[in-house]
């Protein structure tokens, strides 16, 4: 981000308030918030459509993507850290006041169970905030599952622990397209289009805006900028010169198993799975049969890997690749069939898609300069959280200082030393 003095407007000029780049789940629960704050309150919000096809995707020539084009994303209030778990209870709180604001339903809540050992590190810091939190769960053994979800396997080792609650999994595409017809019934603009440049512009009378310019060629004025980009935050010309926000970009593995009619009306109260045991080496969530655009029924399986991406262009090579190449991860495949009994998988595929983590393990909320603000890195939970962190982000952004009563120092944004930089990142 360069300073500089902005004279002449274009036509095309417009003075917002309040800009928000990013219509991810982040960005459009900021945009809905930021109306609610303060009605009257000139705000928009800059994002990309999704690609409608792979045609579409191999068309987009600004390389800018996303991390939930999906239908499944867990929403759980069993996390590791109090204040994801805080964020997770706030969100879900309000899931279905938005939906009946928009008549749009994104969250099902079809249960979620962990499957662990009792002894796993994971799963004592889990109970740990479950205790602290008072959430409600049942703790079931290995026969207790196999009565409660009887096409669950018995090849579970004999001291299974499992944790059950009743959260389920929300659709991250149509979450978003709720908030986005809240924040625009509320006044929002929305911008299709990706901005390449934010600018700090020095007025007559001493005041700063921000310039907002765009792929498209607009120029949009603001007298303040959210960014909301996720993980393709350092992909633009967005922060200020010299600042790179200090975040991993990675690779997960996926692999989703298309389902017979049988097994979906077999498979109808199955709930969201983690499976994570240490010391067999199993780490991985299941999500339950969702019909995708396709009209079929998948079963998704994923867990995260230590695959990084370096660089813009090894992103956007990634999300145009055949789908053909996105190959299902065998080792998951088998790991599912092991899970489920009799499970008839008619074919499977994998996906592109990233994951934005921090070293702190925490999303970033903070102001970067008086009238610029990031909330972005969902560090693989940010869907299931990003109701509570749009409010946590609209209510910064709005008064120019931390204001939520989640402590500050957890979400403090960290910054690369230079040469530690990656001239792409
Ligand atoms: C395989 C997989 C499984 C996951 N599972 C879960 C899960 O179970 N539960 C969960 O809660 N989370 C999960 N996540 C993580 C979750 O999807 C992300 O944390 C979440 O999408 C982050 O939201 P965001 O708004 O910060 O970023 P994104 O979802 O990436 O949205 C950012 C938006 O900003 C736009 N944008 C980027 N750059 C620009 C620009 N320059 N100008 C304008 N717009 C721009 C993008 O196009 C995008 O629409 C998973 C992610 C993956 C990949």
């Amino acid at each position: 981000m360069r300073e500089f003095h902005f004279k002449a407007m274009t036509a095309n000029d417009m003075l917002y308030d309040l800009c928000i780049i990013g219509a991810g789940p982040m960005g459009s629960a900021a945009a809905r918030h930021a109306t609610l704050i303060e009605p009257g309150l000139k705000v928009c919000v800059i994002g990309p459509k999704e690609p409608k096809n792979y045609q579409e995707t191999l068309e987009c020539s600004h390389g800018i993507f996303s991390s939930h084009y999906d239908e499944g994303r867990i929403a759980t209030l069993l996390h590791q850290w109090q204040s994801r778990a805080e964020l997770a209870r706030r969100s879900q709180s309000r899931f279905s006041e938005i939906a009946q604001q928009t008549g749009i339903e994104f969250y099902e809540r079809v249960g979620h169970l962990v499957i662990g050992n009792q002894n796993d590190p994971y799963i004592q810091r889990v109970q740990k905030i479950m205790a602290c939190m008072k959430t409600q769960v049942e703790i079931l053994d290995k026969r207790g599952l196999s009565e409660k979800y009887p096409f669950l396997s018995q090849t579970l080792s004999e001291d299974t622990f499992i944790l059950s609650e009743s959260s389920g999994y929300v659709s991250p595409r149509r979450l978003i397209k709720a908030q986005l017809k809240a924040a625009r019934l509320q006044g929002c603009a929305l911008i299709d289009d990706v901005v390449d440049h934010v600018t700090e512009v020095n007025q007559s009378d001493g005041s700063k805006q921000m310039k907002v310019s765009t792929r498209k060629g607009q120029i949009y004025l603001a007298r303040k900028v959210l960014l909301a980009p996720g993980g393709f935050i350092g992909f633009r010309d967005l922060l200020p010169k010299g600042k790179k926000l200090d975040i991993k970009l990675m690779k997960p593995r996926l692999a989703f198993a298309e389902l017979t009619d049988r097994d979906v009306r077999r498979l109808s109260n199955m709930p969201v799975i983690t499976w994570k045991d240490k010391l067999r080496s199993i780490h991985c969530y299941i999500l339950p049969p969702i019909k995708y655009p396709d009209g079929k029924y998948y079963i998704k399986i994923g867990r995260r890997s230590e695959e990084e991406f370096h660089s813009a262009d090894e992103v956007a090579e990634y999300f145009k690749r055949d789908p053909s190449e996105k190959a299902a991860d065998s080792e998951l495949l088998g790991l599912l069939l092991k899970l489920i009994k009799d499970l008839e998988v008619v074919s499977s595929h994998g996906d592109s898609c990233f994951t934005a983590h921090t070293p702190t393990g925490r999303l970033y909320c903070d102001m970067i300069t008086p009238t610029l603000g990031v909330a972005a890195v969902g560090n693989g939970c940010g869907v299931d959280t990003s109701e509570e962190i749009g409010n946590m982000a609209a209510r910064m952004i709005v008064s120019g200082r931390w204001n939520h009563d989640l402590p500050y120092e957890k979400f403090k944004a960290k910054f690369k030393v230079e040469s530690s930089v990656p001239s792409s990142l």
